[in-house]
């Protein structure tokens, strides 16, 4: 199942997208959907399921603008440093701290006024900083409130995943020796552009991540190729502190950053910056 957040005739609604067409969940359930949260902390899958068969209208993709699944995240964002190795020691000595290879997970926040949708402008922030850096990430959603959760619960605990592109502020991340101020410039979300239900892929997900800046593929890898997988991930971030539904947490990104080449390639107005995870899809912004 594979939900999307848009806005058709001027309404912001949540549907489905199925045979190419979104569904919208309000007419399949004949009750108002307000957002992605409402469908996460108040509605079951099964019930979604069982009521899919009924004959609705469907939107064609071309007629929506898509938002951000999760527009305005009730938290910071959970995010995991340094989590492909090909990606750690590329980073070896670029930034101020000293680990290359993990022996721990490295968390931060990024936090999020507004997360940006397909298509949307990301903010270059000239002035503030030079130096604008892209990440595609896997972000898992929590989908059921958890503390010491155990590994083998992990999955009962996560709703989906979608898309992050984790843009980064370099030079920001450098000065301030603290990576939260250079995650978290306005706009710096891309997020999307559906959120697909966990059942869609196998667990833990094997699948091909990419980035792109304009036609030059960047990045490349497996979700599999994480240090710490997801279920170490969510059980040791829930040892003494509570995950919520509708947390995100960003798994860490794939080697190809701009920051990792020589000289770096970060990005500039006008850049395209495309990323995409198989089964989830593409997650196109512009940067101006
Ligand atoms: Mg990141």
């Amino acid at each position: 199942m594979r939900f999307v957040n848009y806005i058709y005739n001027m309404k912001q609604s949540i549907g489905i997208i199925k045979n190419n067409k979104i569904i919208p969940l309000e007419h399949i359930l004949n009750r108002p959907v307000e957002s992605m949260m409402t469908v996460i902390d108040e509605i079951s899958i099964e019930l979604i399921e069982s009521n899919l068969n009924k004959e609705v209208q469907g939107i064609n993709l071309e007629d929506v603008k898509i938002l951000a699944p999760i527009e305005f995240p009730r938290r910071n964002l959970f995010c995991l440093g340094k989590n492909y190795k090909a990606h750690a020691l590329e980073m070896k000595g670029k930034t101020t701290d000293q680990v290359v290879i993990p022996d721990k997970p490295i968390y931060f926040s990024k936090a999020c006024h507004k997360a940006i949708g397909q298509g949307d402008v990301i903010t270059g922030h000239v002035g503030v900083s030079e130096q604008v850096d892209y990440e595609v990430e896997l972000a898992v959603i929590i989908g059921k409130e958890g503390s010491h959760i155990k590994k083998e619960d992990v999955y009962d605990h996560i709703f989906g995943y979608t898309i992050c592109n984790d843009v980064s502020a370099r030079d920001l991340q450098v000065e301030h020796i603290q990576w939260h101020r250079g995650k978290s410039l306005d706009g710096f979300c891309p997020l999307g552009p559906v959120i697909i239900h966990k059942s869609v892929v196998n667990f833990p997900p094997d699948l091909k991540i990419e980035c792109y800046i304009n036609d030059e593929l960047r990045q490349e890898g497996r979700t599999s190729d994480l240090i710490f997988d997801i279920e170490t991930i969510v059980s040791d971030l829930s040892r003494g502190m509570t995950l919520l539904p509708g947390d995100i947490i960003l798994t860490g990104t794939p080697s190809g950053v701009g920051m990792g080449f020589k000289p770096p390639k970060y990005l500039k107005s006008e850049d395209i910056i495309t990323c995409i995870i198989e089964s989830i899809g593409e997650l196109k912004n512009i940067i101006k």
